[in-house]
């Protein structure tokens, strides 16, 4: 029941028809509005539950983002003091141990020079893994600056690939440039950065592809987002990864799997790093306004999908 509607005459006497349909007829209508009334309230009443509902989600988001990038500045922090920090000794250690090497006493005891060359072999490794977190730390506080030249791919690939001629025997690997890196055209890049870009990506290529595996390198012009592009495919055949990690690999320290199965070496398979490659490679594609992703059909050590990064440089002109 809306209400009640009440009629009295002056005169005894019933209403006539007409008085009475009036009357039903104006009953109807105000209920009506005043239902109209009541949902148009509870609307309101809800719309504004909702906003405030929205308010206090988007205060909760806020919050979570700031403490999120409080903790990644933390972990910047961190690698890039670490990183300094390590490097005065290791400086150090390079020093004497290179002149511990030409010492005369050493040249005729081939265990002792053996041991020498092991320490060498371990800080030379020690001050590439300094030298990513220096890269890391340049790239996220933007102080790297490129150094823009019109720069063509192959001598840059076929540098990277002279770099790994004894591990690819080692493992008996096969890394292919296809021949149309030679027609790919020039591309607007710092070339020693692009290297360093290059390198990251292929070396994983080689880590996470099992022994007898192989690696493509292929280039080509194709149309980008924002006009034509220099692509740069990097394939292999290894154990691929998964579409929630596809992302998440070009962060910084993210590694995929259990850190404690992590084991060390460059280009072991499976070999771990430091997880800076990839942060290192999409830093510097990012500095060049270029593009980086990878695709694959997912993780599978034993069917092994393999992986294909692909890269997007401004062309030279
Ligand atoms: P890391 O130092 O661990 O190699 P990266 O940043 O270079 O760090 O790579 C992050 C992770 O991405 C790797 O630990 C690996 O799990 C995954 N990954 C990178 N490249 C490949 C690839 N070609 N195939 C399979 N997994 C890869």
């Amino acid at each position: 029941v809306t209400g009640m509607l009440a009629m009295s005459r002056e005169r005894a006497g019933s209403f006539i028809q007409d008085d009475i349909l009036l009357a039903s007829t104006f009953a109807i209508q105000a209920s009506i509005a005043l239902e109209n009334a009541r949902l148009y309230d509870d609307l309101n009443r809800f719309n504004q539950m909702l906003e405030r509902m929205v308010e206090q989600r988007v205060d909760e988001i806020n919050k979570a983002v700031s403490r999120l990038e409080k903790l990644d500045k933390n972990k910047s922090d961190f690698i890039q003091v670490a990183a300094h920090e390590l490097r005065t000794p290791l400086t150090v250690i390079k020093g004497y141990m290179g002149m511990l090497k030409s010492a005369p006493p050493l040249q005729d005891n081939a265990t002792l020079k053996m041991a020498m060359d092991g320490v060498l072999q371990g800080t030379d490794r020690l001050h590439q893994i300094v030298n990513s977190m220096l890269d890391v730390a340049r790239l996220e506080s933007q102080v790297l600056a490129p150094h823009l030249e019109t720069i063509t791919l192959g001598p840059v690939l076929r540098l990277i690939h002279k770099d790994y001629v004894e591990d690819l025997k080692a493992r008996q690997l096969t890394l292919e440039l296809d021949p149309d890196i030679n027609s790919a055209p020039a591309i607007r890049a710092d070339s020693e950065l692009m290297q360093k870009a290059l390198d990251n990506v292929v070396v994983n290529a080689i880590k996470f592809t099992p022994d007898g595996g192989t690696i493509h390198i292929s280039a080509s012009q194709v149309k980008g987002e924002r006009g034509d592009v220099c692509e740069i495919r990097v394939k292999d055949t290894g154990i691929g990864i998964d579409d929630k990690d596809k992302e998440m690999i070009f962060e910084k320290l993210y590694q995929v799997g259990k850190v404690e199965l992590h084991s060390s070496g460059r280009t072991k398979f499976k070999g771990g790093g430091p997880g800076l490659g990839l942060a290192i490679a999409a830093g510097i594609v990012k500095a060049h306004q270029g593009k980086i992703w990878c695709e694959s059909e997912g993780h599978d050590e034993e069917k092994l999908p393999g992986s294909t990064f692909f890269i997007h440089v401004p062309l030279a002109k």
